[in-house]
């Protein structure tokens, strides 16, 4: 009857004893936001814009950017959109942002460091964003991949605020988890990317099939940087999503609402799973569970405990 249950999980997003968790999509344009909406999804949790341009060879101009963003609004009128500014670079690289040749694009200028060099690129991105919230009448937040620094942080939220969007950040790189209070005293919101945080947490590749199994997102290293975010969220009374593909599994995305995580966004598929699972389960065994996965030192170990917790309690 589980298959039943997941096949009939309609939203929203909810523990058994009534603890709301948005479970929102990770899109790429309207098209597959317009797609997303099919799903029990409450909202998007990433719009990765830079998917929509990886063919121009030309920065699109602020028009046709704001009407790109606004299919994505307008698909989800009413609802949360977050949209990251272009994480061009490495695994991504654009046309018309001149990436220079690197030994390791990975550590290199991407994300939000392609504004050392075109800042203009990121204003006219900004600009576009809020042309586009102004004319569907959304209130899109706005976060930066790649952040390392709270001055970081604070430079992009200042942009941001400018033009009266909500600003946040993309914790993806282990410093900034570290540092979470001085990040996250400089932003509205933070969105945890698991992939990237796996990666450079542990110094393994996200492309490489050698080393899955060290970018397995269940690594308890990872877990810890997560409780760390998600406690100085608490403690500022701030959102702490999280939008890599670890919260597509339904297991894991209890560990990370036990660790404190306020929001899921993963590919849309997902959804149902993880909405099913989670409403299987009261806060208080989430927490259990994160706390079963923190006390391991392995993935495997970490899926165990943390399955034989929610596995009992269903
Ligand atoms: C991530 O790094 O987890 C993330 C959501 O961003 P992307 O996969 O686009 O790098
Ligand atoms: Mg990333």
């Amino acid at each position: 009857h589980h298959a039943a249950r997941v096949a009939g999980w309609s939203g929203p997003g909810r523990t058994a004893d009534g603890v709301e968790v948005a479970i929102l999509a990770n899109v790429a344009d309207g098209a597959s936001a317009r797609a997303a909406t099919g799903q029990p999804v409450e909202g998007v949790g990433l719009f990765r814009t830079e998917l929509a341009f990886l063919e121009r060879a030309d920065e699109p101009s602020v028009e046709e950017q704001a009407a790109i963003y606004r299919e994505v609004l307008d698909a989800f009128a009413g609802g949360k959109v977050v949209v990251r500014t272009l994480d061009a670079g490495s695994d991504k690289p654009l046309r018309f942002v001149s990436h220079p040749d690197e030994a390791n694009p990975a550590l290199g200028v991407r994300g939000d460091r392609i504004a050392l060099a075109h800042p203009e690129i990121r204003a006219h991105q900004l600009d576009a964003i809020a042309r586009a919230a102004e004319e569907s009448g959304a209130r899109p937040w706005v976060m930066a991949p790649m952040i390392a620094s709270p001055a970081e942080a604070a430079a992009f939220a200042a942009q941001v605020r400018e033009r009266g969007l909500v600003a946040g950040v993309m914790v993806e790189v282990p410093a900034a988890a570290i540092l979470a209070p001085a990040i996250l005293a400089e932003v509205d919101f933070v969105s945890i990317g698991t992939n990237d945080l796996t990666q450079y947490t542990m110094a393994a590749d996200r492309m490489s099939a050698d080393l899955a199994a060290l970018t397995d997102p269940w690594q308890p290293a990872v877990l810890h940087l997560i409780s760390m975010v998600a406690q100085a969220g608490r403690g500022q009374g701030k959102p702490v999503g999280v939008c890599g593909e670890a919260a597509a599994d339904p297991y894991l995305a209890c560990v990370l609402v036990g660790l404190g995580v306020t929001s899921l966004s993963s590919a849309p598929v997902a959804a149902p799973a993880v909405g099913a699972q989670l409403g299987a389960v009261t806060l208080d065994v989430c927490k259990e569970a994160a706390a079963a996965a923190l006390a391991t030192t392995d993935p495997a170990g970490a899926r165990a405990a943390a399955a034989a917790v929610l596995a009992s309690d269903e």
